[in-house]
């Protein structure tokens, strides 16, 4: 079979490797689609500190399974999956607590053990989500979705509250779609008008562009001044930090999935003043099976963020043109052959 490896950074090539075997209850799955994110091309490039290499990247991807090893009730060859690609150490004090999103010693695939961008792999079956009927494309996106679910699980958004996401990339856009599952009002912020355009496409409310429109504006326009209960930063840019304070209301709640790595000043003060609650949110394994429920469904759509598709033998040019910025693409699927 073939992977993607990253020999060194900055250096990506397709090699050849010797088909993986499932231990018991394993199974061996061959992936179908797989998404690129902010963590691969940290590994992409070697700004991810817990990389080593090679490394074959990915974490956010759709399957299908070759063969199980042992007895299942649940799965059986041919099924369609996604999976959870997160590893706890299950030891350590947020382990212990049930905390396991939040373990000292994670391991996510991709960064800190091999992941998804390779055409076979083994999975646990107790990590996989059966998926039927859902568009293997879309299913790759579960995984970027539960973390806008579970900041909106974390800040507790609920029906009717008005809400601003700062940040129109694909988490953004799917922390919108996840606070209008819970029947909220939600309002965009970003400085790319295409972004903001998909994110009207996607249900929001309204939008601001933040290269002409102020925070104070936004307030204005959007709550006749009262302040937003709830905002969910999700560019982890400094600034995005203060107008997220700016923007909340008297009593709101402030939830940041932007993983930043500026320092960021402000007067603590305000957040006394306004009685803010500050949540940090990081990756669910929980929230999976909501969500590839909600895709069984058809209570969302998120075609409209995979904006590119390229096969696996390309997968080189996409990380660099994802290392360069790539423009208005939102979410960038590598794809890989289906069974012969
Ligand atoms: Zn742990």
């Amino acid at each position: 079979m073939r992977a993607v490896h990253v020999t060194t950074p900055g250096t990506a090539e397709v090699v050849e490797l010797d088909d993986p075997t499932p231990a018991p209850g394993e199974a061996l799955l061959r992936v179908r689609f797989a998404g690129i994110c902010g963590s691969d091309v940290q590994t992409f490039l070697g700004t991810q500190p817990f990389a080593s290499y090679p490394r074959v990247p990915g974490h956010e991807f759709s399957a299908e399974i070759v063969e199980i090893n042992g007895v299942s009730d649940r799965f059986s060859p041919g099924d369609v999956v996604t999976a959870v690609p997160y590893f706890q150490d299950g030891t350590c004090y947020a382990c212990r607590r049930g905390l396991l999103n939040a373990c000292e010693h994670n391991e996510t695939m991709g960064v800190h053990r091999d992941g998804a961008f390779q055409e076979l792999l083994t999975m646990p079956l107790d990590r996989l989500h059966r998926a039927d009927g859902v568009d293997t494309r879309d299913l790759a996106l579960v995984e970027p979705f539960s973390i806008g679910y579970h900041a909106v699980r974390r800040a507790q958004v609920a029906e009717g509250e008005r809400v601003l996401v700062i940040g129109a990339g694909a988490i953004g856009l799917l922390t919108m779609l996840s606070a209008l599952t819970r029947g909220a009002q939600v309002w965009v912020a970003d400085v790319v008008p295409a972004r903001l355009g998909v994110a009207v496409s996607m249900g929001a409310r309204g939008t601001f562009d933040l290269r002409t429109a102020s925070i104070p504006e936004a307030v204005a326009s959007a709550t006749d001044g009262d302040g937003f209960d709830v905002v969910c930063e999700a560019t982890g840019l400094p600034v995005s930090f203060t107008n997220a304070i700016e923007a909340a209301a008297q009593g709101a709640r402030l939830v940041l999935i932007g993983n930043g790595t500026r320092e960021v000043t402000f007067n603590q003060s305000v957040l006394i003043k306004k009685e803010l609650d500050v949540l940090g949110s990081r990756n669910s394994r929980e929230v999976f099976g909501t969500l590839v429920d909600l895709l069984e469904r058809g209570a969302v759509d998120v075609s409209p963020l995979r904006t590119r598709i390229v096969p696996f033998t390309e997968a080189t040019q996409a990380l660099e043109g994802a290392a360069a910025g790539a423009g208005e693409d939102l979410k960038v699927l590598i794809e890989f052959p289906p069974a012969p």
